[in-house]
């Protein structure tokens, strides 16, 4: 592993006692640079090791069925881990002060954590740090090139990050070490795993995970062979099409850790008979967009209100606040998809039926909630509430950086002038004609909900 994919964040004394691996965002056994780099300290000091997982009672806007998500992907990887010898501890609550407790009760002389820009993430480690007394190690197993390596900045767009990407590239996709069983289980001071009966009353509390997306790291695995298949080699024509499209459906696997981002690149790169074209479109959305959103969120503390909108884009949004709107939405009509815009609703309805909806209507569902909303900041709240309750993938710095490209112009530039959006790029029903068959579209899913 690239040293620098590890940072010292809580400088205390080196402790005689176990490794903890205190896991928050990549959920997974396969290909993980935190578990990597817990394995190796363990090792280097002869202590044992064990990766703790704190379930939170709420988490964001997620709802029962994220959670179900997560929790049958984290019962797939606690048995992975187990038959490697990785004892997998879950405990419950406010990590804050759960995560403490365990690692004193365990005398852990090591932490390590995932690397984690999003506020609630940031507040849990403020509030752990000063109750741990062990050093802690923060690891970067999200993106290709380290977010904090990339760039010291929030980066103006796609163009200035792409060349320091790339720059990087052949230092950090490297290919993941074999994990080998860990003789470790039986010194570290545990129950022993956690009884089936147990996990099965857990999976009950949530009830069942999102029919279109089988959860857990195997599932993962699947859903990527099936996209290198038959999704990669038509990626350069038809990722943007809603109707039968290209895209790969792995961002929520991506956003609950279940997948590595790095896995799917060294996956997509050996995969024969792609064109550049294909391949390479499909990795600047993996790598280089996947971490500029990273980049926006880390550097920019108020990633989720307009705080964040480049300063053109909050004076024209401002300039044209009084500007009539074609039509105000109510809450309940953006909620059940019954706006006067069939697409939208079909859009709105396929994410309510199926927890995920295609990347281009994204953006044109997220500029049409401009168009309705009073101001930028009621649409901007708006998007959040909605992709971040009803997305599978949601409550990602994915969203967070899409939602503020499409209301503030971040990431983007200003564009020919025109109602309610200024110089801030406006989408249309027409374009969207133009692009695909959207009869087709809005036929499939118009009925569903
Ligand atoms: C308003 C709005 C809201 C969004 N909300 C989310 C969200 O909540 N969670 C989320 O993961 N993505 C979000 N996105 C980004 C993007 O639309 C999705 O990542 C993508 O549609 C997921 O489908 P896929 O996995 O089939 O994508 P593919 O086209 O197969 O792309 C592969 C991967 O690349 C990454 N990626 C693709 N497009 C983008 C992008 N524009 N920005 C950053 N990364 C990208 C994702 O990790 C994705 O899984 C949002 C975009 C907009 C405009």
């Amino acid at each position: 592993m690239h040293p620098a994919r590890a940072r010292l964040i809580h400088n205390r004394p080196q402790q005689q006692g176990p490794v903890v691996y205190w896991m928050h965002r990549e959920l997974r056994a396969a290909d993980n640079w935190a578990l990597t780099f817990a394995l190796h300290q363990a090792a280097e000091r002869g202590q044992a090791l064990c990766v703790a997982f704190c379930l939170a009672k709420t988490y964001s806007l997620a709802t029962l069925p994220h959670f179900a998500f997560l929790v049958h992907g984290l019962r797939h990887t606690a048995s992975a881990l187990e038959g490697l010898g990785i004892p997998f501890v879950l405990l419950r609550g406010d990590p804050a002060l759960a995560v403490p407790e365990f690692l004193r009760a365990a005398k852990a002389g090591l932490v390590v954590t995932d690397a984690d820009p999003t506020r609630l993430k940031r507040q849990w480690l403020a509030q752990a740090l000063p109750r741990i007394d062990a050093p802690v190690w923060e690891v970067d197993g999200r993106n290709v090139v380290p977010a904090r390596v990339v760039s010291d900045k929030r980066e103006y767009m796609a163009r200035t990050l792409r060349p320091k990407i790339h720059r990087l590239l052949p230092e950090y996709l490297d290919a993941f070490p074999a994990l080998e069983p860990q003789p470790g289980a039986q010194t570290f001071p545990w129950p022993g795993p956690l009884p089936r009966a147990d996990w099965e009353a857990l999976l009950a509390e949530f009830g069942a995970p999102p029919a279109a997306f089988p959860p857990g790291e195997a599932a993962a695995q699947a859903q990527l062979d099936t996209f290198l298949r038959t999704g990669l080699p038509r990626y350069a024509d038809d990722r943007n099409t809603p109707v039968d499209p290209a895209s790969s459906l792995l961002s929520p696997y991506l956003h609950f850790g279940q997948l590595s981002a790095q896995r799917v690149a060294l996956e997509v790169l050996a995969a024969r008979g792609i064109s550049t074209e294909a391949r390479d479109g499909f990795l600047e959305q993996l790598i280089v967009r996947r971490e500029l959103a990273e980049n926006f969120c880390l550097h920019t503390p108020n990633y989720d209100t307009p705080e964040a909108f480049p300063a053109w884009a909050t004076a024209t949004l401002a300039k044209h606040e009084r500007d009539p709107r074609p039509h105000l939405a109510s809450e309940a009509e953006l909620d059940a998809g019954e706006t006067p815009d069939a697409l939208w609703n079909a859009a709105q309805r396929q994410l309510l039926a199926t927890g995920h909806m295609h990347g281009w209507l994204r953006m044109y569902w997220a500029k049409q909630i401009v168009l309705w909303s009073a101001d930028a900041e009621t649409a901007m709240a708006r998007c959040l509430r909605l992709n971040d309750s009803l997305s599978l993938d949601g409550r990602d710095v994915n969203g967070y950086a899409g939602i503020a490209w499409s209301v503030g112009g971040v990431h983007d530039r200003p564009w020919p002038e025109r109602a309610v959006f200024g110089t801030v790029r406006s989408m249309t029903f027409s374009g969207a004609v133009r692009k695909f068959d959207v009869q087709a579209f809005v036929a499939r899913w118009s009925g569903a909900a």
